[in-house]
């Protein structure tokens, strides 16, 4: 007899994402593991069985003190992996909205000093306590979407002593937010206005003073830039990477996005775990990402908050045979907490199926963020990682636009969620 602190138990429709590769690629994207009549048991925060509500009653039982959920019918998914975030900085930028639907680029916006140089200022700006309360509180939003695991950037100080706070920071985050806070040192998230016209210097102290701060510190498990005209050049990007990897850091790169600039293939070049964005990259590139081994990340509710929608293309990687991840990208220039939403921006605008918008969001995101073992999937050995919705299958998300998950779970207790 399994013993277990926890059974979930009366499961309609459970997706446990288990036993398929890893990534996930084309066909295969559409493999969810799905049992019917399903129930979940766990115990000291892991899976000791995954299997039918028959098979519980005949190798499961409660501990005295244990829990009983009835899931009422409902579905349940592993805790969603947001692949991309912005999440840790100070302020919000409502008024810039207005400026975009005037016509005014996230680039544009950025060059006249307002944008993502608001945010750095008003980061900048803020005490450890105001920050750590308004990023804790964002990633109760990510939670109560369902999300478990959530890769979270720095790159609003964008000075070596403030980029080494916020990563410092991110650590507390993780002790006290109950998620799986994976770290990602971006100090060349943006030339920063003091060396305005010396972006070479700049990329010299992030390569020369921060990074091998950063690595000493164990701060990161990757390193990210923010490869775009007007940022950071392709050659500056892959000096930046190169010197991370020579660290132990491992690359992910936001490429392509405003123009083609070559960032996706140096995401090939140098071996990166992910590429981001993508919005203009160009099929003969996503090609090299298949054949290195690279996720593309895909962040579908930022070209609809940036209204520069491209549609179909998660479709054409996907069929391209492109391992595809999903984030949120959620910042204060596109402000989504809940995965649910993004998955539906990933089927409507991106036109993924909801199959393969929920293996983006789960097994693929994990290996995005090289939490293969420990996210995306529901199995026996592996963390209790789980959100519970009030549907009556699976494949109504990416269908609906904004369920809410009832319960979710994170090593088998409720995450603190608004
Ligand atoms: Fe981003």
């Amino acid at each position: 007899m399994i013993r277990a602190d926890l059974i979930v138990d009366g499961i309609a429709d459970l997706a446990t994402l288990a036993d398929g590769p890893v990534p996930r690629v084309e066909e295969a994207m559409s493999e969810l593991g799905r049992i019917p009549e399903a129930a979940l048991a766990a115990d000291g925060g892991r899976f000791v069985f995954v299997g039918t509500s028959r098979e519980l009653r005949r190798e499961v039982r409660l501990r005295s003190a244990g829990r009983r959920v009835d899931a009422q019918g409902g579905s349940v998914v592993p805790g969603f992996v947001d692949a991309h975030t912005h999440v840790l900085f100070a302020g919000s930028r409502p008024g810039e909205t207005t400026q975009k639907v005037r016509g005014a680029s996230y680039a544009e916006i950025a060059r006249h000093g307002g944008g993502l140089f608001a945010t750095v200022r008003a980061t900048r700006a803020a005490s450890d306590a105001l920050l750590l309360e308004e990023t804790a509180r964002r990633l109760r939003g990510l939670a109560a979407g369902g999300s478990t695991t959530v890769e979270t950037k720095s790159g609003y100080a964008l000075t070596a002593d403030g980029e080494l706070r916020l990563l410092r920071l991110l650590a507390r985050l993780r002790r006290r937010s109950g998620l799986n806070l994976v770290p990602t040192f971006l100090g060349a998230h943006a030339v920063p206005p003091e060396y305005a016209d010396r972006a070479d210097d700049y990329v010299e102290l992030v390569v020369r003073t921060m990074l091998p701060a950063v690595a000493s510190e164990g701060l990161a498990r990757f390193c990210d830039v923010f490869c775009e005209p007007g940022f950071f050049t392709v050659e500056q990007a892959g000096r930046i990477l190169r010197a991370a990897a020579a660290l132990g850091l491992r690359p992910k790169i936001h490429a392509d996005e405003f123009v083609f600039s070559g960032g996706t293939r140096l995401a090939a070049e140098v071996g990166a775990t992910s590429a981001d964005h993508l919005l203009e990259s160009r099929p003969r590139d996503w090609a090299a990402l298949a054949a290195a081994g690279v996720t593309a990340v895909l962040l579908p509710v930022t070209p609809f908050a940036s209204m520069v929608a491209k549609p179909g293309l998660g479709r054409a990687m996907v069929d391209e045979g492109v391992a595809v991840a999903l984030g949120s990208d959620c910042s204060p220039n596109s402000w989504v907490e809940a995965m649910p939403v993004v998955l539906a921006h990933a089927v409507y605008g991106a036109r993924l199926t909801p199959a393969e918008a929920l293996t983006a969001a789960t097994v693929n995101a994990a290996h995005a963020l090289g939490e293969d073992e420990r996210a995306g999937q529901i199995a026996v050995g592996r963390p209790a990682d789980l959100a519970l919705f009030d549907l009556p299958s699976v494949e109504e998300l990416g269908y609906r636009i904004d369920p809410v998950p009832t319960l979710i779970l994170r090593q088998g207790k409720p995450v603190p969620s608004r």
